[in-house]
This record gives C-alpha cells, sequence and structure tokens, in this order.
C-alpha cells in the first residue's frame, strides 16, 4: 500500500527552517544555506543537505534533527542525503546572516574565497565586538573545526572567525 504524500514541498521546507545549526543556534540551517533541496517521495521524502565544512560533526545533529522534527509532523519516511557538490560556499549565507553571525559574537567570513586566512596579516578580521581591525590569529581551529579562534588587541576579547572555503 502507497500512503499518500501528506505535505507539500513547501510546507516541508517551513519545517526545515525552524531548525538551528547546532554550532551557532542563532541561525537556522536554512540560513546557513545547508538546506539544498527536499524531493517529494511517494511515502515520505528526502532532504538534501550540504555540510558547511567536510567532516562537520554537527551533521549528525542536524540529520537527526531533520528525521525528528519531520516524524514529528508526520511525514513517514525521511530520508536525509548529504551532498558535497556543489561544495558550500560562504555566498550562500545571506548578509542578514552574516549580521546575526556578528552578533552573536562570530566575525563572519569576508568572501567566499578567502585563500589567504592562514595569513592574517594580508587578511584584516575586524573584531565582532568592538569592530577593530587589530586583531591577531591565535589557532586556525577556534570552538569547533569550522571556526578558527582570533584574538582582538583593542578589546583584549578572542573571538571565532567563520572561515570562508
Ligand atoms: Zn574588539
Amino acid at each position: 500500500m502507497v500512503i499518500p504524500a501528506t505535505h507539500s514541498k513547501e510546507e516541508i521546507f517551513g519545517l526545515l527552517a525552524t531548525i538551528y545549526d547546532p554550532e551557532i543556534p542563532v541561525v537556522t540551517i536554512q540560513e546557513m544555506g545547508m538546506l539544498r533541496d527536499v524531493i517529494l517521495t511517494e511515502t515520505g521524502c528526502e532532504v538534501i543537505i550540504t555540510p558547511t565544512y567536510t567532516g562537520c560533526p554537527a551533521m549528525g545533529i542536524i540529520e537527526h534533527d531533520i528525521i525528528e522534527l519531520l516524524k514529528q509532523n508526520g511525514v513517514p519516511e525521511v530520508r536525509v542525503t548529504t551532498s558535497y557538490s556543489p561544495s558550500w560556499t560562504t555566498d550562500w549565507m545571506t548578509s542578514e546572516t552574516k549580521e546575526k553571525l556578528k552578533n552573536y559574537g562570530i566575525a563572519a567570513p569576508i568572501h567566499s574565497s578567502c585563500v589567504n586566512w592562514l595569513q592574517p596579516k594580508s587578511l584584516a578580521i575586524s573584531c565582532p565586538r568592538c569592530n577593530s581591525s587589530d586583531t591577531t590569529l591565535i589557532s586556525q581551529f577556534g570552538s569547533t573545526a569550522c571556526k578558527a579562534l582570533y584574538s582582538c588587541n583593542s578589546c583584549k576579547e578572542p573571538f571565532d572567525y567563520f572561515k570562508c572555503h
């Protein structure tokens, strides 16, 4: 017996748009550009997500959240597929999302192809708190592998920089 699809693609997108990034709880997976597509199947749906960073440990949590949420909302069968092609780019974040990151204390990526992020001298990362560009790279890995840890020389506060790639 085939269970008829009970949700439209828009409804499923609407539900998924309420899932927050477990690493950055002020932005949703949709705002981060991780939510790529929803494909309706006869018995449920397939959700395509793209990780912001290869091997990002948050993806397991996101996958679990997606399945739980949709099942709670009556979608009988949910499959989550991780797509690496095209790979995620910081361009998929809107300027609004970057502003939210900044307010949360994470310096948002300046542009998508900052190959020079390892060389802080050539790339001034502004402090999300005081906007000073007098900052120093402390560690290539901040609270998660997706971020680098910087320290502000003006307000002396450390902050995460969301690495662009
Ligand atoms: Zn500062």
